[in-house]
């Protein structure tokens, strides 16, 4: 990937999307973008719509899509955005985002939607192996327990299963993510910018995947988008 890319990054829970988020933008100098990071950056700063999301946030309930938009659209005028670029990552998550998104960078503006596939099973078996300290919070996996069984390395609590990385709750966030995602994925592929990457396999194979996914996307669309007019 030739650095100076604008993607953004789809993948459910588990497919490994926030690890991959940050490679690539390493790997092409510029700034990764989580939902999360750019709230709370917003919030701090004092945003107008940094502000009007933190009253939200605040009360625990879910900031609306124009002040979603709003604080993406103040994140993505910063300059280290617009000179270099950006790798979106939890944003759009609807397809009135994802409209709007298209609206804000303006034809051309985005070179790739990337989705990082992983068979629902393949991320069950992932999650529900995950085990977490109770004092710490420190991760481990049942393939890569702490030394002494079921202790936390660092602090010696009690190592257990999340209720939340039970495989029920697994699949029920897992079919809400693709009842949203689905029209996303269309929304992308109709406009020729959807990259589907095979996300399953060592962590290096699928960064490599995606360079050519997003290569293969690119090379599609310089005729039409980014030729002279
Ligand atoms: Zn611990």
């Amino acid at each position: 990937m030739s650095s100076g890319v604008r993607l953004l990054v789809l993948g459910k829970q588990g497919a490994g999307k926030g690890t991959q988020a940050v490679r690539i933008a390493r790997h092409s100098g510029v700034p990764h973008i989580s939902t999360g990071d750019m709230f709370r950056a917003a919030a701090a700063s004092r945003t107008p719509f940094g502000l009007k999301a933190k009253e939200f946030m605040k009360r625990g309930e879910l900031v609306p899509d124009d002040i979603v938009i709003g604080v993406v659209a103040e994140r993505l005028a910063k300059e280290d955005v617009v000179d270099v670029g950006f790798v979106l990552d939890g944003f759009p998550r609807t397809r009135v985002q994802a409209e709007e998104l298209q609206r804000l960078l303006g034809p051309g503006g985005l070179d790739a939607a990337l989705d990082i596939d992983v068979p629902t099973d393949v991320v069950i078996d992932r999650i529900s192996g995950r085990r977490v300290c109770r004092t710490c919070g420190a991760t481990y996996h049942v393939d890569k327990p702490p030394k002494v069984k079921w202790l936390c390395d660092k602090d010696g609590g009690d190592v257990v299963q999340r209720e939340d990385d039970q495989p029920e709750a697994i699949k029920r966030r897992l079919e809400l993510y693709e009842r949203e995602t689905g029209p996303l994925l269309e929304f992308y592929d109709g406009l020729g910018l959807l990259a589907t990457v095979d996300g399953v396999g060592e962590p290096d194979d699928v960064f490599d995947r995606i360079n050519d996914g997003v290569e293969t996307v690119r090379a599609l669309r310089l005729p039409s988008s980014r030729g002279p007019r």
